[in-house]
């Protein structure tokens, strides 16, 4: 994928109840490790991954996750998105399940980071890592990590390091283990609410980010150097247009709003690899569009890089969201 800007991965997850209680059949089938084909619609990847169907989460952490480390490790700040219908794979894909092995690619990635760091951690090298958890719900943010901060909090521009949410917890971690019980409360505290297709639909985007700050000190000159890099990993709220879950009055708010910003975001990473492709620094991005691509506008644009991972159900009753993520992720390659 070298020169890409956005690294695009499929993954098919396998049936679940209500498609086998249907007798729904597979339309999703992968040619090679760049082509997604569903029924007769074909869509041409940059790259996928290699076994997109039902792969395992400690494969999609080998084929994303750790190659995003590496480049945060290099100074790079770094973004991982999961895109979808509701039900269709992205809590699953970012966070997980706990039982072992289900675990996925945020606590993964977690678990890499620290143990990466205690391997090179010496008398001239130090690490700091910082972590906040936030939900954007109808554009307004909401502190995952402090649950006594009822309403939304302000987001704010400041002159040199950009926007920023004010009186965002941001906590110190020097372990996996007080990583891993930050993401359980937030996890807990995340808005999750009922639509006609799925019981626990997620109706928000969730942002979990790690401020990592390696410091060196360069013991013949005395001097020392510090090179921070951002992660954030995104659980993006369900694809779905608003009126194929039936929605009415505040769901269909809640809909337009995350057309919105869904839309935004493709807009601003296209944006993006088209001003790269054709070298040139003056195009109009529109981060400002929605609170989401706002706040990431550190991670998508500049000094960074982005993957994006599209959850698809592999049942012909989802065919139509399921081109239409397809479709998605085609354009933001
Ligand atoms: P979404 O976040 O897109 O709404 P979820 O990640 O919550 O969807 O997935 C819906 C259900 O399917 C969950 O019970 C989840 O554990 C299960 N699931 C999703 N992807 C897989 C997979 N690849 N393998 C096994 N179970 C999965």
């Amino acid at each position: 994928m070298a020169g890409a800007s956005v690294k695009v991965a499929v993954r098919v997850r396998p049936f679940n109840a209500r498609e086998t209680s249907q007798d729904a059949k597979c339309v999703v089938s992968m040619q090679g490790n760049t082509t997604c084909e569903i029924k007769t619609s074909r869509v041409t990847l940059f790259f996928s991954m290699e076994d997109p169907q039902f792969a395992s989460q400690q494969q999609v952490y080998r084929d994303i996750g750790e190659e995003m480390l590496l480049h945060a490790f290099e100074g790079y700040n770094v973004c991982i998105f999961a895109y979808g219908q509701t039900g269709a794979g992205k809590s699953y894909t970012m966070m997980g399940r706990q039982e072992p092995g289900q675990q996925g690619i945020v606590p993964q990635l977690c678990e890499d980071l620290f143990s990466r760091v205690s391997e090179n951690q010496s008398a001239q090298l130090s690490y700091s890592v910082e972590v906040s958890y936030m939900e954007i719900y109808c554009e307004r943010v909401r502190d995952l990590l402090n649950p006594k901060s009822r309403g939304s909090l302000r987001v704010r521009e400041h002159p040199i390091l950009g926007p920023y949410v004010q009186d965002l917890s941001k906590l110190a971690v020097t372990s996996y283990a007080d990583i891993a019980d930050l993401m359980d409360c937030g996890n807990k505290a995340r808005t999750v609410a009922a639509t006609n297709m799925n019981e626990t639909s997620s109706r928000s985007h969730a942002v979990f980010t790690i401020v990592f700050t390696q410091r060196c000190h360069d013991q013949l000159t005395g001097l020392d150097s510090e090179k921070v890099s951002k992660i954030s990993l995104v659980d993006l709220a369900g694809s779905e247009r608003a009126d194929s879950s039936g929605a009415r009055g505040m769901r269909l708010k809640e809909g337009a709003n995350i057309n919105k910003s869904l839309t935004t975001l493709g807009k601003v990473i296209s944006a993006l690899a088209d001003m790269q492709s054709k070298k040139r620094k003056s195009d109009f991005i529109p981060y400002r569009d929605s609170v989401l691509t706002w706040l990431l506008k550190e991670n998508l644009g500049g000094n960074s890089r982005t993957a994006m991972i599209a959850a698809l159900s592999p049942a012909d009753i989802n065919y139509e969201e399921t081109l239409s993520t397809l479709r998605y992720a085609d354009r933001t390659k």
